[in-house]
């Protein structure tokens, strides 16, 4: 058996093929690509028994990642994060089967990591010396990172007021590291020269075809882990919407392979915020395409993103599944955020918050029904966005005394 099935790249707009062993970024047509496998030669040979006693990471799944060769792997132990049950919010929203795939105890502490492992791997495959990415934080510090393992160097370009953390993994990376005065498209803007004048690897989002390979694994867990039967109801906080492309990739391979029922697909809501919601409008219009979302605010960082490159996939994900774009205030997913805090013991981040949100009102809409199987996708940990939380509690001085919640 080979280490990996991957046959080429391929164009799903235009359907060009382009050839697997080279540096490849978008399609001539301006599309990003999508990585194909053989799963006919792959089916006959590898059976769902045979990950059995496999490394607990998303490379147990390496046949249908694109990395051929095992000694190019970077890796920190990522993916194979648990699926919780939430025993508390289940009953205080009205589903009963509802899970998070927690995310946030992934390295770098969000599911980016996914994408930059899997990234920077066939990056090294490639033989890449040096990459450029424009970020809004959590892509950047996990790509840094794993650069800095993989021995790659990295240079990225950030919003001034990104969260100072993503900021510090990235110093302290090594990454040849810049703030702008401005948002994402900023940043991307000017990455896009230096990929110009310098002849740089590009790995702003879907502008490399392996992240999203990475962001697939999130899928072929989920599967996994409810032993083949896939759940009626995936909800993802949607910024770019890789993540989403990813997993509905994992499910249409999992299908062809035969892993899972042909007839059954989970339905698929891409969550945005109400201050940057271009998917849900598009959705809204039963259009094909997003339209730039103007003056984009949010404290979801992670999901504010304006005019995702791949939204093209990320509708016609929702719409082959019969799913749906649902948008949530800020102020809904701090006070989700603080509930499940206190209800599961989870700190969740804002945008994993948001998603939840989505499924209560989803469940009030009847879009979700009491007795449906839901997974939750939290991205991210909560402790990577310090700010979100308010503390008012009393300062003592050290001869002053304090009481206990509950007097025996
Ligand atoms: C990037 C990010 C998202 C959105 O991910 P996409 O796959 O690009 O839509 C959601 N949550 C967190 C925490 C993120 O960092
Ligand atoms: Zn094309």
């Amino acid at each position: 058996m080979k280490f990996s099935y991957i046959s080429h790249l391929y164009c799903p707009k235009c359907s060009e093929k382009y050839e697997r062993d080279k540096v490849q970024q978008l399609c001539k047509c301006g599309a990003p690509l999508l990585v194909k496998y053989d799963l006919h030669s792959l089916a006959a040979q590898w059976k769902p028994d045979d990950l059995a006693g496999r490394r607990n990471d998303l490379w147990r799944y390496h046949e249908l990642l694109p990395v051929a060769d095992e000694s190019n792997i970077v890796s920190m132990g990522e993916g194979m994060t648990p699926l919780i049950e939430m025993l508390s919010i289940s009953t205080n929203i009205g589903i009963n089967h509802l899970y998070m795939k927690d995310e946030g105890i992934i390295p770098t502490g969000t599911f980016k990591a996914r994408g930059a492992a899997v990234g920077v791997s066939k990056a090294k495959e490639l033989g890449v010396k040096e990459f450029a990415m424009p970020t809004n934080g959590n892509a950047g510090a996990a790509w840094a990172l794993y650069a800095a393992r993989s021995g790659i160097s990295s240079t990225i370009v950030m919003p001034e007021d990104a969260p100072k953390i993503t900021r510090n993994e990235c110093a302290i990376s090594g990454a040849n590291l810049y703030l702008v005065n401005g948002l994402i498209s900023d940043a991307g803007k000017i990455v896009g020269k230096a990929v110009e004048e310098y002849n740089l690897y590009d790995v702003s989002t879907l502008k490399e075809p392996y992240r999203i390979e990475g962001k697939k694994t999130m899928g072929l867990e989920i599967a996994e882990q409810f032993d083949w039967e896939v759940p009626d109801v995936i909800l993802y906080p949607t910024g770019g919407g890789v993540g989403l492309i990813g997993i509905y990739k994992a499910l249409r391979e999992l299908q062809e392979l035969g892993w899972i029922n042909k007839e059954k697909m989970p339905r698929l809501a891409a969550v945005q915020s109400e201050g940057c919601a271009p998917i849900v409008k598009a959705w809204q219009e039963g259009k094909k395409e997003s339209a730039f979302w103007d003056n984009s605010e949010t404290l979801a960082f992670g999901i504010n993103v304006p005019k995702a490159l791949g939204d093209f996939l990320v509708l016609q994900a929702i719409y082959e599944t019969a799913g749906c774009a649902v948008s949530v205030s800020d102020q809904a997913l701090l006070e989700e955020q603080k509930l499940i805090s206190q209800q599961e013991g989870l700190f969740i981040c804002p945008e994993g918050a948001a998603a939840f949100h989505a499924a209560r009102k989803l469940r009030n809409e009847g879009w979700i029904k009491k007795e449906e199987k839901v997974v939750v996708l939290n991205t991210g940990a909560g402790i990577k966005y310090p700010n979100t939380v308010s503390v008012d509690v009393p300062i003592l001085e050290p001869n002053e005394s304090i009481k206990p919640v509950t007097i025996m």
